[in-house]
């Protein structure tokens, strides 16, 4: 009898292929995906995963081709096919964002009634001009929309925006932020049994691969009199381990702390006399 296997849908190719990868090798999972593969297997974990173009994945996830898959938050928005959202996976990061040529004199939305837009988003700009109350004229084109106001296409785009440089390049300026976006891991709706049972283990892992990217292990040196002080500024997972260094009067301080005011809590720490600060990436963290 053939093992029961967790099926996974990933990009095949672009932003979200790489991200993908590398988050279950993290999470202990290696495969060789080599150029032109469309399946691949694990000796690590029973999991079997396809490569996609990632606007099929909602629908794959959703008939059950596959039990699970990781795509952009956009791509979800956009499909009309329902799936479960597991978790946002911290990459990807993007907006789709209204942009209009320099030239254009905007203020509001409401300038954009009567417009022509250019999107490969139609579904999530057809709502966004519809709860804002403005009709505008939505054209759907697969690729390339930044070049539509150029070549008298449209008179406004809506694509997706990291670093804003391409629209800029195009002689756009972004004018709203339509939605944000990540990569989510999706599930089909009401999963059950063994595929249920693997991505809970799955996400158990990937939720221990989360929660160490947020956070920095921190040793330090400090004189007794200060560890006190010191202590107040690093919760750590329970509180911070210290232990006796060789000169006398002195500890070694260590714990965990999140990587969004890392800064801060350095500088404190600091300021409170701490020395010889290392801070190491945490591989694995397990709550
Ligand atoms: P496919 O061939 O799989 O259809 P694609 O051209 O639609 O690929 P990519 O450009 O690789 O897709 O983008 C995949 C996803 O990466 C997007 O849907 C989005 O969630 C995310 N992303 C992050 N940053 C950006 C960006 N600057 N531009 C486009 N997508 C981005
Ligand atoms: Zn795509």
């Amino acid at each position: 009898m053939k093992e029961p296997k967790l099926k996974i849908a990933l990009q095949k190719q672009g932003r979200l292929a790489d991200g993908s990868t590398a988050l279950l090798k993290k999470c202990g999972i290696g495969f060789s995906n080599g150029f032109g593969k469309l399946r691949a297997e694990s000796e690590d974990f029973p999991i079997e995963i396809y490569f996609l173009r990632d606007d099929d994945i909602p629908e794959y996830v959703a008939d059950g081709v596959a039990d699970i898959g990781i795509v952009g938050e956009n791509v979800l928005a956009e499909s009309p096919k329902r799936v479960e959202t597991v978790e946002k996976l911290g990459f990807g990061r993007c907006r789709l964002s209204v942009a209009v040529p320099k030239n254009f004199e905007y203020r509001d939305l409401a300038d954009l009634a009567g417009k022509r837009i250019a999107t490969s988003y139609p579904n999530i700009l057809n709502r966004y001009f519809a709860g804002n109350g403005v009709a505008a004229d939505i054209h759907e084109i697969s690729g390339s929309v930044e070049i539509a106001p150029s070549i008298g296409l449209a008179d406004a785009v809506c694509d997706l925006v990291s670093s804003g440089s391409t629209l800029f390049s195009n002689g756009l300026t972004e004018v709203e932020t339509v939605m944000r976006s990540e990569a989510v891991l999706i599930a089909k709706q009401g999963l059950d049994g063994t595929p249920r049972e693997f991505l809970d283990k799955l996400l158990f892992r990937i939720r221990s691969v989360l929660a160490a990217q947020a956070n920095k292990y921190i040793l330090l040196n400090a004189p007794l009199d200060k560890v006190a002080d010191i202590t107040k500024l690093l919760p750590g997972m329970k509180s911070p381990t210290t232990m006796p260094l060789a000169e006398p009067g002195w500890v070694s301080i260590h714990s965990v702390i999140g990587e969004s005011d890392f800064w801060e809590v350095v500088d404190g720490l600091k300021r409170a006399g701490a020395e010889g600060i290392l801070v190491l990436s945490i591989d694995q963290m397990i709550r």
